[in-house]
């Protein structure tokens, strides 16, 4: 049951459409007692769920799946409808993240099931072992931009590693999340996913409330009050946040290829994605021909009309940043395509800007637009320098051909993920874990570590025989005190200082 189905107490909110501001639909803002509530009911749901075991739970997960698949297009029209993007991107979104959901059911078992591990020599009579079990109730905390695909990478993997879950999306965008909630109520029911809808305020409420892991996206500042609150209570939390991501392009790189990338990345889905691109660092000696060639490519992108590749700013404030930041990288960079006269209202053609000053908002800050600073490196160890001197350290790509200068600038680039000759190629790759560093956050979503994410570690040392050296006793022995201190050198006196 979602709280579209429960008699409004509080306030409601009503979503637009960013492209004609048109009422979408209403939602209740759900306050503590409601909030309360829908723990409450969670936490049955939580005990239930658990106890089913993986299999059982595998096949709820792919039959709430299909579920969705069914009606994938009816999704996107909910997604398009709040968000602005294009039905097209939203379809895409639905398929990448089935394929996130498909995975975390078939894999919760083999990743998580309790295993066996060495005991060592001197414990050899403890039958060691490690288990994964769920938290209970996670909350989740979504954004607006990819309204479905974000706070699913918490859903999936929470609700396959055993967890009931709460999920709050953002006030722009519950319809994906209600959407989902009455899907699962379809196909699986008990309480297991309930969807409560609300403002900010309902967020820090479910923060404050009875719940066991918090499962943060969004900005970087939210995720340090989300922290601050759980704090309180000790509650975990993984938090999601923002970017300024980089693309790093080498001498030998191609260009056309690089070129494609940048303007997907950057300028797909107006901007709005935190592994999007933001910055591009080419060598001199190409970097003027890739301007060329992203510009070629980004002023060919319909930004309007009923064919736009792209929609509107779905946060309306998202355009005055964007506005600031080209101010503020045109005082020293030049504008190879668009500048403040490509923001028309909410609407924002693509603008592409070159050599920017490295301090300015433009370069440091997240934008959050179709915006792209192009910068010259002497070299691509210079560019990985420049890439990691952000606060933000979500994920960055390299453009080369030269696959060992590839590997090396990767192991030195500061960001939780880095992609090779592609942009943004890991978001289906539902095996590889997703998440930041620094100020783009910690913890991790996707994969084996995006299901471990959703656990505590349990271990279990079973004895299996009486140890020949007993020194778990008060009563132990002078002569086993004695083979003791013999073992010590023995086993760990052989090292030799390395010179
Ligand atoms: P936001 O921080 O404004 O809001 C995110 C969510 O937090 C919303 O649901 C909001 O209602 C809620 N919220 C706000 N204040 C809260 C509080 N005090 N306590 C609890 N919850 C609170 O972010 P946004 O504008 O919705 O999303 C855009 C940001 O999200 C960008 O910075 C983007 O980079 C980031 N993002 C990160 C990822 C990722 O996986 N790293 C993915 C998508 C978006």
């Amino acid at each position: 049951m979602t709280l579209m189905d429960q008699p409004v107490r509080g306030a409601q909110l009503t979503t637009r459409n960013p492209i004609d501001g048109e009422a979408v639909a209403t939602y209740p803002v759900a306050g503590p007692p409601e909030l309360a509530a829908a723990i409450a009911r969670a936490r049955s749901g939580a005990d239930w769920w658990r106890d089913l075991g993986f299999g059982a739970r595998r096949a709820h997960l792919l039959a709430w799946k299909s579920a969705i698949a069914l009606r994938a297009d009816e999704l996107a029209d909910v997604i398009s409808a709040e968000t602005g993007k294009p039905h097209g991107d939203a379809v895409l979104e639905v398929m990448l993240t089935l394929g996130h959901l498909d995975w975390a059911a078939k894999n919760a078992e083999h990743v998580l099931r309790r295993r066996k591990v060495k005991s060592g020599l001197v414990n050899y009579n403890q039958h060691a072992t490690v288990g994964y079990e769920p938290y209970g109730v996670v909350g989740v905390i979504g954004p607006w931009n990819y309204p479905f695909y974000t706070p699913m990478g918490s859903i999936s993997y929470a609700l396959a590693a055993g967890n009931a879950v709460v999920f709050k999306p953002s006030e722009l965008t519950p319809g994906a999340a209600v959407w989902i909630a009455e899907r699962w109520d379809e196909t699986v029911g008990h309480d297991v996913l309930i969807a409560v809808t609300g403002d900010r305020e309902t967020g820090a409420a479910l923060v404050a409330a009875d719940i066991d892991k918090i499962a943060f996206t969004g900005s970087t500042a939210t995720a340090k009050k989300v922290m601050a609150a759980a704090a309180e209570r000790l509650v975990p939390i993984v938090a999601e946040c923002g970017g300024k991501d980089a693309v790093l392009v080498a001498a030998d790189a191609d260009l056309d290829a690089a070129a494609d990338f940048v303007v997907f990345g950057g300028m797909g889905n107006a901007g709005q994605t935190c592994a999007g691109v933001e910055r591009v660092y080419a060598v001199d000696s190409i970097k003027d021909a890739l301007v060329a060639k992203v510009v070629e490519r980004a002023q060919r992108l319909r930004t309007g009309g009923d064919d736009a590749q792209y929609g509107p700013m779905t946060l309306p404030a998202q355009a005055d940043v964007v506005r600031a930041h080209v101010d503020d990288a045109l005082r020293t960079g030049t504008a190879a395509l668009g500048g403040p006269e490509s923001i028309q209202g909410r609407t924002i053609a693509p603008i592409v800007i070159t050599d920017v000053d490295e301090s300015s908002d433009a370069v440091q800050h997240e934008t959050f637009g179709p915006l792209v600073v192009i910068n010259p490196v002497a070299s691509l160890d210079e560019a990985v320098t420049r890439a990691n001197a952000t606060s933000y350290g979500l994920t960055a790509a390299i453009f080369t051909r030269d696959t060992r200068a590839a590997d090396r600038a990767a192991g030195r680039l500061r960001t939780g993920v880095v992609s090779i000759n592609s942009v943004l190629g890991f978001a289906g790759v539902a095996a590889l874990p997703f998440g930041g560093v620094k100020d783009s956050g910690f913890g991790r979503i996707h994969g084996a570590d995006g299901l471990r994410e959703f656990c505590t570690v349990k271990s279990i040392a079973r004895q299996t025989r009486k140890p020949m050296l007993n020194l778990l006793t008060m009563d132990r022995t002078e002569k086993d005190m004695h083979t003791a201190a013999k073992m010590i050198p023995m086993l760990h006196g052989k090292s030799k200082p390395q010179r």
